[in-house]
This record gives C-alpha cells, structure tokens and sequence, in this order.
C-alpha cells in the first residue's frame, strides 16, 4: 500500500471512496495492532530484563576484581577473558563466512528495506559514541536513529478535500501506513538492545563496578545491594525458566508451521549446527589447550582430563553457575590449582567469561543476516564483534541467557530480533555445547593466571609464613 497505488479520492463515488477508505483504516490497524503487541510488549519485557541482567552482573563482577584478588592477578585474568572472548569471535566469524550455512533462501524472502543501510564508518563512530551516552538515563529509553519529524510532513494532513469523511480517513490512514512503514525503516542505534543503549550501559557499569571495587570498605554497602539485587533477578529467571519450555514449545510449533514462510528449511538449520559445532570444537580443542601449553609448557590434556567432571556437569546443566561447584572441585582437588586463584578467578569468569556464548553470538548474529540475504558490511562486521563481546559478558550463567542477549547483537546490526525463534529449534543442543566450552575457558584461564602469578603466591606464602588460605 504506497502512495503510488492509491486510488485518487477525487474518483469515484462519495460511498465508494468512504468504504476504501473504512477497508484500508481497518487493514492499517490491524497491521498496528499486530506490530505492537509483536515487538512492543515482547521487547519491553526482554529490554528490561537484559538491561537489569547486563548492569547488575557487569558491575558484580568488575567490583569483585579488587576485593579479591590483588591487581595483577586481575589484570591477568581480564587480559585472558578478553582475549579468548575475541579470538572466539573471529573463530565465530570466519566458519560461518566460509561455511555460509544461511544460503539457498529463496529469493522471495528477499527482506528489502526492512534496514537502512549505513557506511562502515557512520557504524564504528556510532559505536564509539554510544559508548559513552551524554544521558545514562535517556540511555535506558528507546532511541532510534531516524528523522521521524522530517518524514512526518510527508504526510499531507491538511488536504485540500477536507469536506469528506472519505478523505479525513484516507488522509489518517496514509499517516498510519506512513508510521508502519517508517517503524520497519528505523535504524537502530549500534550496541543496542531493541533501541535501548546496552552498549553504553556496558561501558558505565564497567567504570561503576572499577569505582566500587576500588572504594573497599566503604563501597560494601553498594557491593551487598547490587548482590541481593542479582540474587533476586537470578530467582525471577529461574522461575521464569519453569514456564519456559512450554513458551518455546509454542514458539516452535508456530515457527514450524511458518516453516514456509520464513524461508529457514531444515538443511539451513543443520548446517548451522554443524557450523557452530565446528566453530566451538575449533575453540575448545586447539585454541584453548594451545594456549594453555604455550604459557603452562604443561600438558594440556592432563589438565582437561582433570575437569571430565566439570565438563560433563555443563554439558548435563547448560549452566556454567550450576557447574561451578564442580569446576571448583575438579581445579582444587584434581588439579591442584592454589584456592586464592580459583576463588577470584572462577566466579567472575563464570559470570563475564563467555568464549562459548561470545562465538556463538556472533556465528548465530552473520547466519540470520546471511538467512535474510543482508550483505553485512565491515563496519557491521566490526559492529557484530563488539556486541558479542558485549553480549556475551552480560549473559549470566544460566541456561539460554545467550539466546536473550543475542537481541544486543541482532539490533546493533539493524537484523530482524523475532528471527531469534528461527535458531531456537536446535538452542537447547547448542547452549549445552557453548556451556561446556565456556566452563572449558573460565577452568584454563584459572591454570594460566595460576602459572602467571606463581611468584606473587611463593612471596606471599612466605610473607605469611607459609600459610595457603584455607577456608
Ligand atoms: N548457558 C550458558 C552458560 O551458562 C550461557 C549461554 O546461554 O550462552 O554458560
């Protein structure tokens, strides 16, 4: 229904005019009705859920850096969160580019203008400024780059045939369509979780978490409230992780039904998976061992061995906090790494070290574009990297988080976030895999940081007349 292919409102009968214009009245807020309660009240909730989940736990776990552990170590650990995060990412990236499990989408599902494309640099400038929003609080609110105003005197509202019901009515429901249609036009802001700033919430709660871990004593108080207050959150989630299955139930019975529709067919899905598979077992099997024996010169194999049971607890749980008394267990025990080590490095690793998840968000982030047919460009590429780092980190430990998180990495890039539901099908096979993988990640990084700090621990020991912490 564009403009061209309106009927003139000067033709045909008064009657006739004043029933097209009742049927496309009717039509376009049909059309509204769907769209709002599809992505409004969906992403509403969505919204504030990750946005909660993001600052709370980012914060948590930057301010646990200093009361736990002394400063190096903690550069240490972030140095390795940090690079395995992103060198997970580009593991993400570069199989599902080579491997392209999106393509053979029919050509009819072709979704034109649904984004508006943007340079590679407007993308990382965006990027960049929104990292450090003026405004923290309109931060929280939906904010979407386009000129709503501008396009709103395309509407001609003050018509000349303004004697008619036929004409007030085409008139509104012009201004309806317009509205729809620039709604599906609308250029989200880089970094942001359905219009709302997650990346420059990121980056504050970061430099919020930093100020109250380094206030000690007096930063306790803040320290305990964002405590309970991630407590509560993690008992909403795991009440809402009750009704969950029968919530994806639907979710894939409709997503079948609509099978035809959107295009994504059951070869596309499996070579997702496989796509995935590869890209973690990649991360899993070379990267992490490598680089445990580069900086260790120890054998990787026997310390992985020490973690079956760890791993296989992930693997059973699709939580890397279930499985953290394991990992504790498996690394103290079995392995023999120092507790000052576990204890600092394992529960922040558990909530901000994600390779599994990061990979995964990325991979799962270029396969809806390549499903849609978008071209991603290299600032998007860039963009896409970003966000899952970002993701990946506000994803708690729990099973699926990542598959709420992936909304930051979908809107960053203008991509469809109902297209979610497009990978769900296979989500519960794939979370238990990228759990084990970031279990796998959070278990090396306490053997390297171990390794790396060894003579601060010896100096300690001896400052302390040799007593390890014990309890
Ligand atoms: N289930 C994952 C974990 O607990 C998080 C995710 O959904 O990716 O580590």
């Amino acid at each position: 229904m564009t403009k061209g292919n309106r009927e003139d409102p000067k033709t045909g009968s008064r009657m006739e005019r004043f029933q097209q214009g009742v049927r496309k009245h009717t039509f376009l807020a049909k059309k509204k009705v769907q769209s709002i309660t599809k992505d409004d009240v969906k992403s509403y909730l969505l919204r504030n859920a990750f946005v909660l989940f993001t600052v709370i736990a980012v914060i948590l776990g930057i301010a646990a850096l200093d009361s736990k552990a002394s400063g190096k170590m903690g550069v240490r650990a972030v140095v390795y969160y940090m690079s395995t995060t992103i060198i997970a990412v580009l593991i993400g990236i570069i199989i599902v580019v080579i491997i392209h499990p999106g393509k053979g989408t029919k050509e009819n599902m072709h979704r034109e203008g649904k984004i508006v494309q943007v340079t590679a640099a407007d993308a990382f400038l965006d990027l960049i400024r929104n990292m450090f929003p003026p405004n923290l609080v309109e931060a929280c609110f939906k904010q979407f780059k386009t000129n709503y105003e501008k396009r709103m005197f395309k509407v001609d509202i003050s018509s000349n045939d303004t004697s008619t019901v036929a004409s007030i009515l085409s008139n509104v429901s012009e201004a309806m369509e317009t509205l729809t249609r620039m709604k599906e036009e609308v250029v989200p802001v880089p970094g942001s979780v359905n219009g709302v700033n997650a990346l420059g919430l990121v980056v504050f709660s970061i430099s919020f978490g930093l100020v109250i871990g380094s206030m000690k004593e007096q930063g306790q108080a803040l320290k305990d409230f964002f405590d309970s207050l991630n407590e509560a959150i993690m008992r909403l989630v795991a009440l809402i992780m009750w009704y969950a299955p029968l919530g994806i139930l639907f979710l894939i019975a409709g997503k079948i039904v609509e099978m035809e529709d959107t295009g994504v067919i059951g070869g596309q899905l499996a070579m997702y998976t496989v796509t995935v598979i590869i890209g973690l077992l990649i991360h899993a099997v070379i990267v992490l061992p490598l680089l445990y024996f580069l900086i260790t010169h120890k054998n990787p194999w026997v310390f992985i061995g020490g973690l079956i049971q760890a791993l296989v607890t992930a693997l059973g749980t699709s939580s890397s906090s279930a499985t953290l008394p394991v990992t504790f267990k498996c690394l103290e025990e079995i392995n023999g790494v120092d507790k000052r080590v576990t204890r600092f490095v394992l529960p922040v690793g558990a909530t901000i070290n994600m390779d599994g998840t990061a990979l995964y968000e990325a991979l799962a982030a270029i396969f809806i574009a390549q499903v849609n047919n978008f071209d991603l460009n290299f600032g998007q590429i860039i963009t896409v990297s970003i966000t899952a780092t970002a993701a990946s980190i506000g994803a708690a430990g729990i099973p699926q988080a990542g598959l709420v998180t992936m909304v930051i990495v979908l809107t960053s890039v203008g991509l469809p976030t109902d297209d979610i539901t497009l990978i769900i099908a296979v989500d519960w096979f794939l979370d238990r895999l990228r759990t084990t993988t970031n279990v796998l990640g959070d278990s090396i990084g306490a053997g390297i940081v171990e390794h790396l700090s060894r003579h601060e621990l010896k100096n300690r020991d001896a400052e302390m007349g040799n007593s390890v912490i014990e309890e």
